[in-house]
C-alpha cells in the first residue's frame, strides 16, 4: 500500500503537540497527529490537582531566565515573546473557560483540566487534523527530503515532523525517551536528564528526628547552590514519609546538585535570636511550648528534643544554647539522598540541546523539516504555570516556522 501522505506529522498528543497540530492545521497544512497512548493528553489531565495551572501571569519573557532553566535560558525568549499568557488567556476565554489566579499568577481553570483538553481537540478539530491515538510509531527514516514513519496504522510520509513527545516523568502514563533517541538518531546533541518539580528523599541518623512529621506543612525560605548560582524561594514545605515536599522543595529541586546541601529557614518572617531571648526575659515556658508559637508544635516538639539544653524552661537556657537553637531554625542544612524520581517528577530537566535548534522556528539546524518542541527540548519553567507556558509558545512558534 502506498505511503500516505502529510504536510506535516506531529508525534505526541499532549500539551504541546495538540497545540501545535491545531495551530499549523489552522494555517492550512494537512497535518497528522499520533500518539502511543490510550488516552489523548494525560499530563493535562493530571495537572495543577485535575484543574490545570495552564500559564503564568508574572511570565516576563525578556526575562527568561527569571522562571526558566536549562544550558541557555535566554534561548525561550523569541517564542515567549511571541505567543504570551495574554494569548493563550484569549484563546481559553475565546472557548467559554473560566479561570482564577490562585497564587504569584498562577492561572488555573474553574472546573476541569478537560475543559482545556476539550479546547485543544476542538482547535486541532478547526484545523482539520488527522488524529491517530493510540498509534505506535516504529521507525523513522529520512528518505528524498521526506520523513517516513512506519506506523501500527501504515506507513506515512511528510517533508515536517515534529517530535512532541515530552520529558521522561511520569511512565506509566505514556513518557518516553522517543524523542532524545530520535534526536540522536540524527545526530543532535543532549543535554543529561534528570528529574525535576520532584519531592527530595532523606534517610540515615541525620533524618531520624523528622521521620515522624509526615504531613505537617508550613512556609519556609529555602535556598541551594554557591555565589552567583545560589537560588531561593520562599513557598510551603511540606515534610513527607520519606523526606521532603511541598512547593517549595519541588522548586528548588530542579536546582538541586546531588551531594549538596540545602538550607532552610524555618521562621523566615521572624528574627528568631530576638525572639527567643525576648522569650528568655519573660517567660518560663518549655523552649518546645515557645517555639510552639513560632512553629507547628509537632515540628517545635521534635526540634527541642534534639539537644538536652533545650528539654527545659526557657528562662533556664543558656545564651549559648539558644543561639545554636535560633542559628539552627534560620539555616537548616540538609543534604538529600535523592528524590523521588520520574515516578514522582513534574517534569525532566535537560533533554534536547538547544544550541541544535533555531529559538525563532524550533527547527534542527542540521537537519531540515525536523522540529522539537516542549518540555523534549532542554528549557524547563518553574513551578506555577511556567511549563505548559512554554509549550504553547513553542508549538506556536514551530506552526508558524512551518
Ligand atoms: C503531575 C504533574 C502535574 C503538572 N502540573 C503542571 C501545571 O499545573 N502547570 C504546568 O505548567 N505544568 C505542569 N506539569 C508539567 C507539564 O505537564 C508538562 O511540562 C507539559 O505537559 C509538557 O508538554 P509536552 O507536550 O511537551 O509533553 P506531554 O504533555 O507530556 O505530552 C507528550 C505526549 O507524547 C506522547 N508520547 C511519548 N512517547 C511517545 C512515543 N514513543 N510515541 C508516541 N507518542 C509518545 C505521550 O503519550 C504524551 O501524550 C505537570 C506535570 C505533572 C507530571
Amino acid at each position: 500500500m502506498p505511503a500516505m501522505m502529510f504536510d506535516a506529522i506531529v508525534i505526541g498528543a499532549g500539551a504541546a503537540g495538540l497545540f501545535c497540530a491545531a495551530q499549523a492545521g489552522q494555517r492550512g497544512l494537512s497535518v497528522l497527529l499520533i500518539d502511543h497512548a490510550e488516552r489523548v493528553a494525560e499530563k493535562i489531565r493530571i495537572s495543577g490537582g485535575g484543574r490545570c495551572n495552564f500559564t503564568n501571569r508574572d511570565l516576563d519573557p525578556r526575562a527568561p531566565h527569571k522562571h526558566f532553566l536549562g544550558a541557555n535560558p535566554a534561548f525561550c525568549r523569541s517564542a515567549l515573546s511571541r505567543y504570551t499568557p495574554d494569548d493563550f488567556i484569549a484563546l481559553v476565554r475565546r472557548h467559554g473557560i473560566s479561570f482564577h489566579e490562585k497564587h504569584k499568577g498562577q492561572l488555573f481553570a474553574d472546573r476541569s483540566a478537560e475543559d482545556l483538553i476539550r479546547m485543544l481537540l476542538a482547535e486541532c478539530a478547526a484545523g482539520g487534523v488527522t488524529h491517530w491515538q493510540p498509534c505506535a510509531v516504529q521507525q523513522v527514516q529520512w528518505r528524498d527530503g521526506r520523513y517516513e514513519l512506519a506506523t501500527a496504522r501504515g506507513t506515512v510520509q511528510a517533508p515536517r515532523l515534529v517530535v512532541a513527545t515530552g520529558g521522561l516523568s511520569i511512565p506509566k502514563i505514556g513518557a518516553t525517551d522517543f524523542g532524545h533517541r530520535l534526536a540522536a538518531q540524527f545526530g543532535l546533541p543532549l543535554v543529561p536528564t534528570r528529574p525535576g518539580l520532584v519531592p527530595l528523599t532523606f534517610d540515615g541518623a541525620g533524618w531520624a528526628p523528622y521521620a515522624g512529621l509526615a504531613g505537617l506543612a508550613l512556609p519556609v525560605r529555602i535556598a541551594t547552590g554557591a555565589k552567583a548560582a545560589r537560588m531561593a524561594f520562599d513557598e510551603d514545605l511540606l515534610f513527607t514519609h520519606r523526606g521532603l515536599s511541598g512547593p517549595a522543595v519541588l522548586q528548588i529541586s530542579s536546582y538541586w546538585q546531588p551531594g549538596t546541601p540545602i538550607d532552610t529557614n524555618l521562621a523566615p518572617q521572624t528574627d528568631v535570636a530576638a525572639f527567643l531571648a525576648a522569650g528568655k526575659a519573660g517567660s518560663k515556658k518549655r523552649i518546645a511550648n515557645e517555639l510552639a508559637t513560632l512553629l507547628p508544635a509537632r515540628l517545635a516538639d521534635a526540634w527541642a528534643a534534639q539537644s538536652p539544653d533545650w528539654q527545659r524552661p526557657i528562662n533556664e537556657a543558656s545564651d549559648k544554647a539558644l543561639a545554636r537553637l535560633a542559628e539552627g531554625l534560620a539555616r537548616w542544612p540538609l543534604t538529600p539522598t535523592g528524590t523521588e524520581g520520574y515516578k514522582k517528577a513534574e517534569v525532566t530537566v535537560g533533554g534536547v540541546d538547544t544550541r541544535a535548534l533555531s529559538s525563532q522556528t524550533l527547527e534542527a539546524k542540521t537537519q531540515p523539516g525536523l522540529y522539537f518542541i516542549g518540555e523534549v527540548v532542554d528549557v524547563t519553567g518553574w513551578l506555577g504555570g511556567y511549563n505548559f507556558q512554554w509549550a504553547w509558545a513553542s508549538a506556536a512558534a514551530c506552526a508558524r516556522g512551518m
